[in-house]
């Protein structure tokens, strides 16, 4: 579903940095992967590249079969919005918003009606175990129920590619097991695909494939087989 190439990004003038350097990488559709490494070895980066919100210094990003490195800003946006959602560290709720309304606005954006939307983000609420928070604007919910809610509207438009920065990073081992159920239900049953950033060994051990990057490098691979992973790289 994404295919990277020779993927490359430098940093800074002056000064370079390479933040990037030559990462090969192909995603298959419906994959459940993580991707994990030192601080500063480029995972947010490769992130940024995957998801159409930076543009590489160089190499290919395909995306369902088209070259979309170099697209406009314009094309890379629709682009996003179709086909992408995004749960980042900082998640960014609309404060005048309640928790449900957060949820349904990228659904009515898409053109989805109202009533339709409220159900969905009502029932995506609930399985992030947040139904008596529906009408809490983010001020009046805690750090880990904001991230809560920004998961659910990162799903909301059932998006073909899913991408996490560290998903569970504010979250304690409870919230985390039930946004990691949640994901991985979505996966199997309608075969989104999940690219998800972690420090988290223990989230990690629970996906297919685990990526290890260091200086820019993919320096390692594991992938689950028979229950138990299986290093291939
Ligand atoms: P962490 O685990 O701390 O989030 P990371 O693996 O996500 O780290 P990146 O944020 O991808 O690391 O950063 C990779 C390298 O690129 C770092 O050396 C960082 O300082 C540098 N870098 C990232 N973004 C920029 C930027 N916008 N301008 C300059 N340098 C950057
Ligand atoms: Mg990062």
């Amino acid at each position: 579903i994404i295919v990277a190439n020779k993927l490359r990004k430098v940093f800074g003038n002056g000064v370079e940095l390479l933040a990037l350097d030559d990462v090969d990488l192909t995603i298959l559709e419906g994959e459940f992967l993580s991707i994990t490494g030192p601080s500063g070895s480029g995972k947010s980066t490769l992130l940024n590249m995957l998801g159409l919100l930076d543009k590489p210094s160089g190499g290919e990003i395909w995306l369902k079969g088209r070259e979309v490195s170099q697209s406009s800003s314009l094309e890379r946006s629709r682009l996003r919005n179709k086909e992408l959602g995004f749960i980042f560290q900082y998640h960014h709720l609309l404060p005048e918003f309640t928790a449900l309304e957060n949820v349904m606005i990228p659904q009515l954006i898409a053109g989805e009606d109202k009533k339709a939307a409220r159900h969905r983000s009502e029932e995506l609420l609930r399985e992030m175990g947040l139904v008596e928070r529906l009408n809490h604007k983010p001020s009046e919910l805690s750090g880990g129920q904001s991230q809560r809610v920004a998961v659910a509207r990162a799903l909301a438009n059932r998006p073909s590619i899913v991408i996490g920065d560290e998903p569970t990073g504010n979250l304690d081992t409870k919230s985390s097991e039930m946004v990691y159920e949640l994901l991985r239900k979505l996966n199997r049953e309608i075969k989104q695909t999940f690219i998800l950033v972690t420090h988290d060994m223990n989230m990690a051990q629970k996906t297919d494939r685990i990526l290890r990057l260091v200086d820019g490098r993919i320096v390692s691979e594991m992938r689950r087989e028979n229950g138990g992973f299986v290093e291939c790289l």
